[in-house]
């Protein structure tokens, strides 16, 4: 029987820019692809570099392979968010599409980051590459609206606030 640990179904490789994950069989859209859990305890109030955003003054640390989960602006997955009754929150990568082996498990960081820690010039090769990943604060409305079913509940509520709300 296969292993039900989602962190099973992708791999750690060295790319040409660093870390990243791929998939190590072929899987279908929805399907969990990895998975970061932190206790209430290891919940942070500003970003880092590996942080995600899973609420308004909260962010979590997420652990390897998730990591290193690349970001792409055609992205493969999306960030998937829950809190436990504990408090700690489950960080998952689902995929958006049908995967297979060896393709790249990706998202798009400006999802989960309103105003990132460390902005980047991205090269991820997509017709639709935004060039420079700011965070969502700085998106067009056109790419917002486009972006918005992938993002973490936080940067959705920031994004009709803001951006989508403009005229
Ligand atoms: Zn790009």
């Amino acid at each position: 029987m296969a292993s039900t640990d989602p962190n099973s179904r992708v791999e750690i490789t060295e790319g040409a820019v660093g870390k990243l994950i791929v998939a190590v069989g072929d899987f279908p859209a929805g399907t969990t692809m990895t998975e970061s859990v932190c206790s209430a305890a290891e919940v942070l109030s500003a970003p880092t570099m590996y942080t995600v955003q899973v609420a308004p003054g909260k962010h979590v640390d997420v652990k390897t392979p998730l990591m290193y989960t690349a970001h792409s602006c055609a992205p493969s997955g999306k960030i998937v968010v829950s809190e436990q009754a504990t408090g700690g929150w489950t960080v998952q990568v689902e995929s958006t599409r049908d995967l297979s082996k060896g393709e790249w498990v990706t998202f798009d960081y400006n999802s989960t980051e309103w105003d990132m820690q460390s902005p980047f010039d991205c090269a991820c090769g997509a017709p639709s590459c935004r060039k420079s990943i700011k965070g969502a604060k700085y998106l067009s409305k056109e790419d917002a609206a486009a972006l918005l079913p992938s993002c973490s509940g936080v940067i959705a509520v920031k994004l009709r606030e803001t951006t989508l709300s403009s005229q």
